[in-house]
């Protein structure tokens, strides 16, 4: 309907439309969902509840109708609210014993002050504005959420929820929120709560203790008044048997973690005491091949949660050769565990390869020089990729100018290492904060590049870039010299020119100075060097020789 009708739409505070979520008062919008919905349950003649719900994600429509009537009842709930009892007053007739659910999320958590939910609405109340920001903390004692809980329990006796037991960002990170689910059980039972969603991991298994979350949380939801912990305790002793005693200890250990609101991050030598209980907890479980698969799951969470500290924390300017074949190992054993409990994703957004694979770019070999021959069209020219590893020095006192960093016969023997092949900037190699950074390279130019032109091709450079050959100044791609703006620029590929100075087969003092405004900095893509009988741009030389931007 967008195209003929924005006017359904919602209306953003920059006064355009968005297809994104609707007006929610327009009368049309109100005809068009009932219709919609009386004919979804024709359809489905068995469906004892249909959810008319806002899309996910934020805004509040802005129309002058919708203004006034969520400015009257003082909470953007009242625009959604109005549409929603529009369609529940026709659901009564036709199908009285349907309920029409919606959310009350993000913009929509209060009630309004005087509209109220029809009989056969269910207010299906989310924690999106506790349970995200405290995960270990009761909701109840976020004011907010208290507020609106017990602002729709005062008005409505239908009330649905919609909590959170789960690291979106970290499936896996142990996660000591079950102290925060029971309360927030027994609270929901206390105001009208009518039913409870708990969401997890939902891609596929492997959300952190995701077997005796459901088993506690199901006990619970079927007796709020029970404990939590003798819960636990007895799920751990019924499922890991002989090896139940570390695994209590371990369990304990988060509980009380998650009683004084605290993450892992905050439990004292967290990692080597989880090691250590579960070293002795494999042990136990040895010889009986279903409990030790148990006790391999259990463990997983601290091994992904060691691997996933020490990636954050890695500089591949500094990391030493032991380190990284440490961590290879690491990551082998988690890719080869996840691969065993058949858990696909890591988070959200990142299934388990995406994830390992970013890792094991991080870890591996540099990058050695290739030469390729490549066709652009009809063209043929020789694409010689430098190999990825450069000397970098960062320059925070914007000195190596005048120090003349770029000379040819430097001493840069006190430089780190860097490498471009990683898709990361100076930050995870060595350099800190924006500003500017060094960057130099010996290279033997091939006796194959004798042709009419002999490109110096860069990937990207994270931003703007000052390239010297042999001393002297020969390229510059900055925003003045290219036109374009540092949001642009550091993902654009550049070339120029090279041949009246690159010998085949002589050695060159490759130097760039970059100098970076914001977020990461430096070269993060291949250089190559290109001889071609005919004009290439940059666009084609990258096409040709298959480097793509891991940004794009
Ligand atoms: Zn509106």
């Amino acid at each position: 309907y967008f195209a003929d009708h924005p006017e359904y739409f919602l209306l953003n505070s920059k006064g355009r439309r968005s297809a994104q979520n609707l007006c929610p008062t327009h009368p049309e919008v109100i005809r068009l969902a009932t219709e919609c919905v009386l004919a979804a349950l024709k359809k489905n003649p068995d469906a004892e509840l249909i959810s008319i719900s806002k899309n996910d994600i934020r805004g509040v429509c802005q129309c002058a109708r919708c203004r006034a009537l969520n400015e009257r009842e003082g909470s953007a709930s009242a625009g959604p609210l109005t549409l929603v009892n529009a369609v529940a007053a026709a659901v009564a007739k036709s199908h009285p014993d349907v309920l029409v659910s919606t959310l009350a999320y993000h913009d929509t958590v209060q009630p309004p002050k005087t509209l109220r939910p029809l009989s056969n609405v269910v207010i299906r109340l989310c924690t999106d504005t506790c349970m995200w920001r405290y995960p270990y903390r009761p909701a109840m004692e976020t004011e907010g959420f208290r507020d609106a809980l017990t602002g729709w329990a005062a008005v409505h006796d239908k009330i649905g929820i919609w909590d959170y037991s789960v690291h979106f960002g970290n499936y896996m990170q142990p996660w000591p929120s079950f102290h925060a689910i029971a309360e927030n059980l027994r609270a929901y039972a206390q105001n009208h709560v009518v039913g409870v969603m708990i969401q997890g991991a939902y891609q596929s298994p492997g959300n952190e203790r995701e077997l005796m979350r459901s088993w506690v949380f199901a006990k619970l939801l079927w007796d709020p008044s029970r404990e939590c912990w003798p819960l636990m305790q007895d799920f751990i002793h019924g499922y890991y048997g002989a090896a139940a005693g570390p695994i209590e200890r371990y369990n304990r250990m988060l509980y009380q973690a998650g009683l004084a609101n605290r993450g892992i991050g905050e439990i004292p030598d967290f990692l080597a005491k989880s090691q250590k209980l579960f070293a002795e907890a494999k042990q136990l479980a040895a010889g009986d091949e279903a409990l030790a698969r148990r006790v391999d799951l259990a463990s997983l969470p601290i091994l992904q949660w060691e691997l996933a500290r020490d990636v954050a924390t890695y500089n591949t300017g500094k990391v030493s050769e032991a380190e990284r074949l440490r961590l290879r190992g690491l990551l082998d054993a988690f890719a080869k565990a996840a691969a065993h409990h058949g858990i696909r994703s890591v988070s959200e957004r990142d299934s388990v390869a995406k994830w390992c694979g970013k890792i094991r770019r991080m870890l591996s070999d540099p990058a050695p020089a290739r030469l390729q021959a490549v066709s652009v069209g009809k063209a043929r020219a020789v694409a010689y990729r430098l190999s990825s590893t450069w000397k970098f020095r960062k320059d925070d006192a914007d000195e190596g100018h005048g120090k003349r960093w770029f000379q040819t016969k430097l001493d840069d023997g006190e430089w780190g290492s860097y490498r471009t092949d990683l898709g990361v900037g100076w930050e995870k190699q060595g350099g800190k904060g924006d500003g500017v950074g060094w960057f130099r390279k010996t290279v033997r130019v091939p006796r194959q590049l004798t042709q009419k032109h002999v490109y110096v091709c860069f990937g990207a450079v994270d931003e703007s870039a000052w390239v010297y050959i042999d001393g002297e100044l020969r390229h510059t791609s900055t925003p003045e010299t290219t036109g374009l703006e540092i949001i642009k620029l550091w993902a654009t590929p550049f070339r120029f020119d090279a041949a009246q100075w690159l010998k085949p087969g002589r050695e060159h003092e490759f130097t760039v100075r970059v100098h970076d405004a914001g977020g990461m900095g430096g070269l993060y893509m291949p250089v190559l060097l290109v001889g071609s009988d005919t004009p290439l741009t940059a666009a084609q030389i990258l096409q040709a020789a298959g480097v793509t931007n891991p940004y794009h």
